[in-house]
């Protein structure tokens, strides 16, 4: 997962007027679904923030797949709220609840093979339930479970093992855990060929931040091999970039290598 900023959203002409009208048919009474050729309409504008039509949940590329319009806060009814909650339906057409996302994340489905299951559908869980927002209004109260691609720190609770590609949580906090650990069944994170994939992508990435040590460590004994190191380091850095798949879990895999012999992999980190 990485940082999408929403604010780069280039919206085509006269779809806010649509989204206020499908709003206030919803308001009349009609069915966020009537109406689903707005948010539809935004796809390939949201795929524009991120390289290569990436998910904005699991950065796999999936060109060829029907990816969706996933609503953040769902649209229609919400699985977790304690009083029944029509969801929320007066965000169904803004935008800034709109995450693009392949249909592994977006989808609930059982993979039977590596006996897991997720999906986003209708799940929205709070920290604190009793903060849920039921009507139009602010939702600065509530404090979602699920990490956001569109908070500007959440991705980096978001890790990976290295000897199986499976998602982890970087940090030891127990909230910032506990986010982690829901999200990657309710975004199915831990689908197997997905971690069979993470897998390939760390180790190979790793295996290149190995090489770049060795070549650090060389280069006051043997002058060439500073631009030998430097070229390593571009590389790592080109396989991290954000049109990479599962460029957040690499920037957490590099992260893990720093130490005080390597004062480069900082250096990289802020690049
Ligand atoms: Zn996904």
């Amino acid at each position: 997962m990485r940082n999408i900023n929403l604010n780069l959203l280039v919206l085509p002409d006269n779809w806010l007027a649509r989204a206020d009208a499908a709003k206030a048919a919803v308001v009349a009474g009609d069915s966020p679904e009537d109406h689903a050729d707005v948010w539809r309409d935004l796809k390939h504008n949201l795929a524009d923030l991120f390289p290569d039509e990436k998910c904005w949940y699991c950065e796999t590329r999936c060109p060829r797949d029907d990816n969706a319009v996933d609503h953040y806060r769902p649209k229609g009814r919400v699985h977790e709220a304690a009083n029944p909650h029509n969801g929320y339906q007066w965000l169904a057409f803004d935008f800034r609840n709109f995450r693009y996302s392949c249909r592994y994340c977006n989808e609930r489905r059982v993979n039977v093979k590596g006996d897991t299951a997720g999906g986003k559908a209708d799940r929205f869980p709070l920290l604190d339930e009793t903060k849920r927002v039921y009507n139009e209004g602010p939702c600065d109260e509530e404090q979602p479970v699920l990490l956001d691609p569109c908070d500007p720190t959440d991705w980096k609770l978001l890790g990976c093992k290295l000897e199986n590609g499976k998602p982890c949580a970087t940090s030891q906090d127990e909230i910032a855990k506990l986010r982690v650990e829901e999200s990657i069944e309710i975004f199915h994170l831990h689908h197997e060929p997905t971690c069979k994939a993470r897998h390939a992508e760390a180790v190979r990435f790793v295996q290149l931040v190995q090489e770049a040590k060795q070549l650090y460590l060389k280069i006051e004994a043997e002058l060439a091999g500073q631009q030998r190191f430097k070229k390593k380091a571009g590389e790592i850095l080109a396989a991290m970039d954000r049109s990479t798949e599962y460029s957040g879990e690499k920037h957490f895999l590099l992260r893990a290598e720093r130490d005080t012999n390597h004062p480069w992999i900082q250096d990289l980190l802020e690049a």
